[in-house]
């Protein structure tokens, strides 16, 4: 595991892929700060900038990658040009394609069914907050005070689940339950995914800052560059960086990067342009 330092490094010597990049982005914790209810999450008018940007050229692609429904991260972010991937990448919308894993689509109703179970006992839990994503459900307990209410939230959520047994799984996240259908699928799934539809000459990077986000630097392993965002000891990521500030540092230097390569081709252009003349 690398630091910011040496990431730094990497983009400006050179070392980092000089061509088409994917760049993969986590959305809460990581583009934009961790707020006490889920919906009051805004992209900072900086990153959106920054992310306009890198989506305007045409050797990178940005890619949001998020727990959040489709639909709802497309909406958080309102950016054309950016591939959107909701529910860990069981949900990907290109251009105006969507494409929704097939196992999830057949998990549905077993969600919504859960769903209404959680909802119906839900009172007994002051600051839980249950979020219905379609494909999954997040049970956030930001906002739940004692850690002894946590543990018996849990418990609740496992008695409820338990009908269905061997369907869903839940994945611990930052302050939340994340209930998912049993897939072998994650954000990193998800990019590889996006990799093949680009092509083989594309590399990519993805920046996640949760637990859950490891999962998807196992599955990237060497196959691409990854990043964990936040104070944590380990991680399965190649780089670790302190907080979200460095993402901003990050998006920058590939700014700059890609411009100036745009720069220098254009200018080799015009050489030639000149030398025809
Ligand atoms: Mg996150």
């Amino acid at each position: 595991m690398r630091s910011w330092n040496e990431l730094k490094a990497c983009a400006q010597n050179g070392h980092f892929p000089r061509k088409k990049l994917l760049v993969g982005c986590d959305f809460d914790g990581t583009l934009a700060p961790f707020t006490p209810k889920p919906h009051q999450a805004k992209l900072p008018k900086e990153i959106r900038k920054l992310l306009e940007r890198l989506a305007r050229q045409k050797e990178i692609q940005v890619a949001v990658i998020s727990g959040r429904q489709l639909k709802d991260v497309e909406k958080k972010v309102g950016l054309d040009r950016v591939i959107y991937c909701g529910n860990h990448g069981l949900e990907i919308k290109i251009k105006k394609q969507v494409w929704i894993h097939s196992q999830a689509a057949e998990s549905a109703e077993v969600i919504q069914a859960l769903s209404k179970r959680i909802k119906r006992g839900l009172h007994k839990f002051s600051g839980a907050e249950l979020e219905n994503k379609h494909l999954s459900l997040s049970l956030h307990y930001r906002r739940v005070r004692k850690k002894s209410d946590v543990k018996n939230l849990e418990i609740f959520l496992k008695k409820e689940m338990a009908p269905y047994n061997g369907r869903l799984r839940i994945v611990h996240g930052k302050k939340l339950f994340d209930v998912r259908p049993q897939i072998d699928w994650d954000k990193g799934d998800a990019i590889l995914h996006l990799i093949k539809q680009l092509g083989a000459s594309w590399k990519a990077c993805f920046i996640g800052d949760d637990t859950t986000d490891e999962e998807a630097f196992s599955t990237l392993d060497r196959k691409a560059l990854s990043i964990r965002v936040g104070p944590t000891k380990s991680t399965r990521a190649q780089f670790l960086v302190h907080n979200r500030g460095y993402v901003e540092q990050f998006l920058k230097l590939l700014v700059q990067r890609y411009d100036k390569q745009k720069h220098l081709s254009k200018s080799k252009k015009t050489v030639r342009v000149l030398r025809k003349t």
